[in-house]
């Protein structure tokens, strides 16, 4: 049976916010299948972590520029391959995507593994470290079951004078409306219009059955991908997209490549040259749970770049294929 995503956000999202306390439930990695695959040890008493943002994996894969270019740009900084973030995950999803690197048990609003913190308490402990990084990254599980955790650190780094210096990103799984449900027109107003931030929303395959492969959600959640993305394309955020290959069969590969570049240029011309497929990865929860669909889906994501690349090819001029991410306009 496919994943209820309806019920599921609405059960995660009251196991993991207390608006009355403005506190939200935050992964906590000490004693986690997760912390093994750390680079360093975890941060901020537990609940944070450093993670090193690389353009190049050093493979046959294409750059992931993400959100290296657009936070070197609205923090005015230069170029670099390698930017260093802190991590804070918040601790439910809705989905259960195979190639996940976050363990399950660590998006269930699991209590052992969690800790109820403000955006205040989060950005001291930040703040408390030597060296912080430029960047707070926000992420999951699904950050969007409770949309109010980006304008609350919005809110919370302006009170202290310290937007202009650090740049939030987060991420987003397009898989719920809670954006517009549960925001208040001002705190909409704040995310669309915070300049230091970006935003990056995940479409989990690029047809009905790789996105139901992937997600394990119901495949016509698939379509609702493109109506969320439509309508945080019409807010003005900074917005990218990531999207992922992986896909049990090898049938309509290139033709359906084909169709997912059309629907995104349906949505803006120029989405395609803000949208990083991201190669996926052996992290030790992955190694779980291989099986022989799941060896088939790795291998045929090499396929499926490949036709995005020469979908792109075939689009776009190479100048317009060589622009900094940050630079591609929307709305055009
Ligand atoms: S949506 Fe993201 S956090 Fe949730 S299971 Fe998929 S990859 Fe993991």
């Amino acid at each position: 049976m496919p994943i209820n995503t309806d019920t599921l956000s609405t059960h995660y999202r009251t196991a993991s916010v207390n608006l009355g306390e403005k506190k939200l439930l935050i992964t906590n990695f000490h004693n986690t299948q997760q912390e093994k695959d750390l680079s360093e040890p975890p941060n901020c008493g537990g609940v944070g972590r450093i993670r090193h943002f690389r353009r190049n994996l050093g493979d046959s894969w294409i750059p992931n520029p993400l959100p290296i270019d657009p936070a070197c740009k609205a923090l005015g900084l230069p170029s670099t391959d390698m930017m260093r973030s802190q991590v804070f995950q918040n601790a439910v999803c809705n989905w259960r995507c195979w190639y996940c690197y976050v363990p399950f048990e660590l998006l269930s609003a699991n209590p052992h593994h969690s800790e109820w913190l403000s955006p205040s308490m989060l950005i001291d402990r930040y703040l408390s470290q030597t060296n912080p990084p430029p960047i707070i990254d926000l992420t999951g599980g699904q950050p969007d079951i409770i949309p109010e955790w980006v304008p609350w650190m919005m809110a919370e780094l302006r009170s202290r004078g310290l937007e202009k210096q650090i740049y939030i990103w987060s991420d987003d799984n397009l898989s719920n409306d809670y954006f517009w449900r549960f925001l208040s027109d001002a705190d909409i107003e704040l995310v669309a219009t915070y300049e230091n931030y970006g935003r990056v929303c995940c479409f989990k395959g690029f047809n009905t059955e790789s996105f139901a492969f992937n997600t394990r959600a119901e495949p016509e959640l698939f379509e609702q991908q493109f109506n969320l993305m439509n309508r945080f394309l019409t807010l003005g955020i900074d917005l990218y997209a990531y999207a992922t290959f992986t896909t049990p069969s090898k049938q309509q590969i290139r033709e359906d490549v084909n169709r997912f570049v059309d629907r995104l240029q349906m949505l803006d011309e120029n989405l395609p040259l803000r949208t990083v497929p991201l190669k996926i990865q052996e992290f030790t929860p992955v190694k779980q749970r291989i099986n022989m669909a799941i060896a088939d889906a790795w291998q045929n994501q090499q396929i499926a770049i490949e036709a995005w690349q020469q979908e792109l090819e075939s689009r776009f001029s190479s100048e317009e294929r060589a622009m900094n991410i940050a630079d591609v306009s929307l709305g055009t």
